[in-house]
């Protein structure tokens, strides 16, 4: 079911927390929501959800109008960060309990709930936890009888607000591949809250980021990070290193940096944003640039080695980043006081001015 969201506006007294706010998600797509703490997220999902009322603006189910209805009315599936599971019922209690409260008339019958209750046990893989009681179960576990609670009601909507918040790291990426896997096979319209870079990216089909109460940007994972129409997006998708300088002719000049640019560069360029991953390291400097480093600090960052340097005889507002392979480090054991070149991949500059 896709969900369209129309010019909203929601305050809370004077302060606006959502800014005409409009945004399309097609049926069936695995949706992030992304951006810092007190952008709007939640209060955009609570929203959708129909938890929270807009001063302005309209909702639309499958294009349906559903501003008016009560959340009960519009259906939705709904996950927290904090589980909400009652804490007297046992599992199976707790996914049955939305379907034993509904209306007689559309009640499931009780073997056709007990059946409903086993297949979703059997599909987040805790058939045997049945019995437990919520204390008796891990945060990951809990998180997954949450979802298969909202999943009880057969939703086409399925909206979660940091589900994995409160889990730790291990889990955290283990539940999410499981999330994507559960959603690819279910196919329901699902949108996420998160405030993690790596989460958004990994786990969406789109990603929409948020920023004081308006959208920056809509866009696939790879495009969001590859094509930043932002500063804030860039910025906000990882580390950036950036140099600034004079251009004279096709060289971007600053004190005794300077990077040549490519030929088919346009525009003033002033500012140029460089991923750590689209740069190299190296004892001279290249044909293309010179930008003498001194190496700050070294940390073993899981796969890759970051480094963080500092410019020699030029400025940046941030240390520069550059994470190498294990396999790198060893051939060239680079030190804390070392000095080296940066080797910019001219293809990906990225001029934000
Ligand atoms: P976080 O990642 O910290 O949860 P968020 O992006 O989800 O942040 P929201 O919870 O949507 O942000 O809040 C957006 C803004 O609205 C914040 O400045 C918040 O303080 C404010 N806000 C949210 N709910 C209320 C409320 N019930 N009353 C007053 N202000 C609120």
């Amino acid at each position: 079911m896709s969900i369209t969201v129309e010019r909203i506006n929601k305050y809370f007294g004077s302060f606006q927390a959502l800014k005409d706010i409009s945004l399309d998600i097609p049926d069936g797509k695995l949706i992030g929501l992304l951006g810092p703490s007190g952008s709007g997220k939640t209060t955009l999902l609570r929203v959708i959800a129909g938890l929270e009322n807009a001063e302005s603006g309209r909702v639309l189910f499958h294009g349906e109008d559903v501003t008016p209805l009560h959340v009960r009315e519009r259906r939705v599936g709904f996950v927290f960060q904090h589980y909400a599971l009652f804490r007297h019922m046992t599992v199976a209690q707790n996914i049955a309990f939305g379907l034993e409260v509904m209306p007689r008339k559309d009640r499931p019958s009780a073997p056709e709930i007990r059946r409903r209750v086993a297949d979703l046990l059997e599909m987040v893989q805790l058939a045997h936890l049945a019995e437990r009681f919520p204390a008796q179960l891990s945060g990951g576990q809990k998180q997954r009888i949450a979802l298969a609670r909202a999943l009880a009601m057969k939703p086409q909507i399925l909206l979660l607000d940091e589900p994995f918040g409160a889990l730790d790291a291990k889990v955290r990426k283990d539940l999410r591949r499981w999330l994507r896997a559960l959603h690819d096979e279910l196919h329901f319209t699902s949108v996420f809250v998160t405030h993690d870079q790596e989460e958004a990216l990994e786990l969406s089909d789109q990603v929409v980021v948020m920023s004081a109460g308006k959208i920056e940007q809509v866009d696939e994972p790879r495009a969001l990070y590859a094509q930043p129409e932002s500063r804030f997006v860039f910025d906000f998708l990882g580390h950036v290193n950036v140099f600034s300088g004079d251009l004279q002719g096709r060289r971007l000049q600053q004190s005794e940096g300077w990077i040549e640019l490519p030929e088919d560069t346009d525009g003033e360029a002033v500012q140029l944003y460089i991923r750590p991953h689209e740069l190299r390291l190296q004892d001279e400097p290249a044909a293309h640039a010179h930008l003498p480093l001194r190496i700050d600090s070294i940390s073993l960052i899981g796969a890759e080695v970051r480094l963080e340097l500092t410019p020699c005889g030029w400025q940046s507002e941030e240390p520069w980043e550059v994470g190498i392979s294990h396999a790198e480090f060893n051939r060239w054991q680079p030190q804390r006081g070392d000095r080296c070149y940066a080797v910019p991949d001219v293809g990906h500059l990225f001029n934000c001015e």
